[in-house]
């Protein structure tokens, strides 16, 4: 993509995108208004599962900007929906995690079980402590398919960089001796079903995200145009070693030089 004013739809990362923990970025509200005024079908992918798209969805309403739950995919609801392209619903799975990634799994008809269950799916637990480590690892141990949300080893936060998934997926990985398979960002998988959910093309579709290692690569192993916005985690240096295709500030500037993008090629 050559230009701005060529994307037709748009997929956002949330946190150090959107927000900072729970302080918006400037001109929020702003980027979805004009999202809606120019009728650009968008999604916001998180690999962040600690909170349900609704929950997500409340949490934006209260910093100005208005989106659908139904426009919002958590690796959780990723992972779920992964799932089922391999176990029939009603197989029980054990979830190492938030209370929102139990509910993902339980909405796609999953059963929740702590023993003889076929998988272990495993996200950031802020209630961690040793049985739910060894329940988790002894059940991988036992052959129970491993699976993480992602493998993000922090998350920002207003205390700054906080434990994530990574860590707490790192410690289950030693513990059992086995690798997970990884459903979030860079793999492919929650854009592809984002894209599938708005019959977007790929051509026309661009990525936004702060974290490079994981929004930027996904997005470039997607087949996506990226656009990098240096409010979160990533820097330019780091941005631009990846090729990502357009570098901003953030989402006010990116929304600058979109409006200037087309503007030029109306007049
Ligand atoms: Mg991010």
């Amino acid at each position: 993509m050559e230009s701005l004013d060529q994307i037709t739809h748009l997929i956002l990362d949330m946190d150090g995108v959107l927000y900072r923990g729970s302080e918006p970025m400037p001109r929020l509200g702003e980027l979805f208004a004009f999202l809606r005024e120019r009728a650009i079908p968008f999604m916001l992918v998180t690999n962040n599962a600690t909170k349900t798209p609704e929950e997500r969805s409340k949490q934006l309403a209260a910093m100005g900007a208005q989106v659908l739950p139904s426009e919002i995919l958590t690796s959780g609801q990723g992972a779920a929906r992964y799932l089922l392209r391999q176990y029939p619903a009603g197989t029980k799975v054990h979830v190492f995690g938030m209370p929102s990634l139990r509910r993902a799994l339980a909405e796609e008809g999953f059963v929740l079980a702590d023993e003889d269950v076929k998988v272990v799916v495993a996200s950031v637990d802020r209630d961690l402590n040793f049985e739910k480590v060894k329940v988790a690892s002894r059940l991988i141990r036992k052959g129970a398919l491993f699976v993480a949300t992602n493998l993000d080893p922090n998350i920002p936060s207003e205390e700054g960089l906080v434990p994530g998934t990574g860590a707490m997926v790192a410690m289950l990985a030693a513990a059992s001796g086995v690798s997970p398979i990884y459903i979030g960002k860079p793999e492919p998988i929650l854009y592809e079903i984002a894209m599938a959910q708005m019959a977007a093309p790929l051509a026309t579709t661009a990525a936004v995200g702060d974290r490079v290692m994981t929004d930027i690569v996904g997005g470039k192993r997607a087949g996506l145009t990226t656009i990098c916005v240096l409010s979160g985690v990533s820097d330019r240096a780091e941005a631009e070693a990846a090729g990502t295709d357009f570098i901003f500030e953030d989402i006010g500037h990116l929304l600058d030089a979109w409006r200037a993008a087309l503007s030029a090629k109306a007049s």
